[in-house]
């Protein structure tokens, strides 16, 4: 930038980059002079500090329009193209696939059809085809990639599949796709449960003034996250948020879990098609169950008002334990939110305290499909842009070795 050649590298005089791109990227353009003053450091230190970030070509330069008679002055600015992130969201049907630039924003996303019968390897197999057929349409290197962030459902989720397919959980190595997919791309990879990525991008998308928000994902199962100032809470075992096995009442039916009567059994997607075949409705998915409500079929709309009442019931005790702000609900159920939304709020006024149920808004997804991928996409920019983490990088000349463990979520 200020040099054509490159800088000699010692982590001393690195140290501080990472900081001054967390001003550019949090303030927008800066002049030397403002973040000079900003970082308590001379120009000449945030000269260098930059150098080593336009080499990596993450900082830009341009010049701002004088004010008054003075010279303009060179604005630097973080550059959001200077790198990829690879994002999937791992459903059991189906994969979504997306490649995001350094805000998080999507480039590319493709809903993949999986069998996730077929165990990690192969889905692994087909991950890598796309994500190169991806970033090969963008007319972009591999190289490029800073990060792979990975949503991946619940144990409980993947234990019931296995169950109905007869299959055996434990082929489901999570740590493949962290070896397999850091192999192919020299990047960190970073996993977490698809509905705290969903959160984490609900929240920093629209609610990140709020303290506490709830997200519950309501498809073929049920199941929840709590995000506290952003963060989702994993809890002892990282089984936080598992709605869909809180117990309720009136209901003895076996449960995926090993237990009786939870709230899965009844109100989740995979319980409403059950009821709706067991009264000779033709229906094999809850799509096609919020299609009937949709459409005006009266036995369809009382499944779905039914089944919001007992998710209502259920989130009453989260709603007096925490009093969110807010419920963002996301999922196949979430199509039919006129009847679904009046059940819900049912079941939350007669059961939880006034105070708390009359102040929680409940709201239906603003990103939609496309929720799990944002969030996996700012998982990885959270910790691959880190300032740490970002001199690390520097110094070392590569995304990979700045992040060498990266935070599991799963022991
Ligand atoms: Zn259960």
């Amino acid at each position: 930038m200020q040099n054509a050649e490159p800088q000699p590298r010692s982590a001393a005089l690195i140290e501080g980059s990472g900081h001054l791109l967390q001003l550019l990227r949090h303030r927008g353009a800066q002049t030397i002079t403002e973040l000079a003053a900003e970082m308590d450091v001379s120009r000449s230190t945030v000269i260098q500090r930059l150098d080593f970030l336009g080499e990596a070509h993450i900082v830009e330069s341009s010049v701002a329009a004088a004010l008054g008679r003075g010279r303009p002055a060179a604005v630097y600015q973080f550059n959001p193209r200077a790198g990829l992130v690879l994002a999937v969201q791992v459903g059991l049907t189906g994969c979504r696939v997306a490649v995001t630039d350094l805000l998080g924003d999507v480039l590319s996303n493709e809903l993949v059809s999986v069998d996730f019968a077929r165990g990690a390897a192969v889905l692994l197999d087909t991950l890598t085809d796309t994500f190169d057929a991806m970033v090969t349409a963008l007319d972009r290197p591999n190289s490029e990639v800073v990060g792979i962030g990975v949503g991946i459902p619940s144990v409980v989720e993947l234990q019931n599949y296995a169950r109905n397919l007869g299959t055996d959980v434990q082929s489901w190595d999570r740590n493949l796709f962290r070896t397999v997919l850091r192999a192919r791309y020299d990047a960190p990879v970073f996993l977490d449960l698809d509905v705290n990525l969903l959160a984490r991008a609900e929240w920093r998308m629209s609610w990140s003034s709020v303290e506490v928000c709830v997200c519950v994902k309501l498809g073929t199962l049920i199941d929840a996250a709590i995000v506290v100032h952003g963060n989702p809470v994993r809890g002892a075992s990282g089984l936080a948020g598992e709605l869909g096995h809180i117990k309720v009442s009136g209901t003895n039916t076996a449960c995926s879990c090993g237990g009786f009567g939870c709230l899965d059994t009844v109100a989740s997607g995979d319980a409403l098609v059950q009821e709706l075949k067991a009264s000779g409705m033709d229906v094999s998915h809850v799509s096609e169950v919020v299609a009937l409500a949709n459409n005006g079929d009266p036995r369809a709309i009382r499944s779905v008002r039914e089944a919001g009442r007992r998710i209502g019931e259920a989130l009453s005790s989260v709603v007096n334990l925490l009093n969110p702000s807010v419920i963002i609900a996301w999922g196949y159920l979430t199509d039919a939110d006129t009847s679904l939304f009046a059940g819900i709020r049912e079941g939350l006024y007669q059961k939880a305290l006034p105070g708390s149920s009359e102040d929680v808004q409940l709201v239906k997804t603003k990103l939609g499909a496309l929720a799990g991928v944002r969030g996996a996409a700012l998982l990885v920019l959270d910790e691959v842009l880190d300032a740490d983490a970002l001199d690390r990088m520097l110094l070392t000349q590569s995304w990979s070795q700045a992040s060498p463990n990266p935070v599991g979520t799963f022991a």
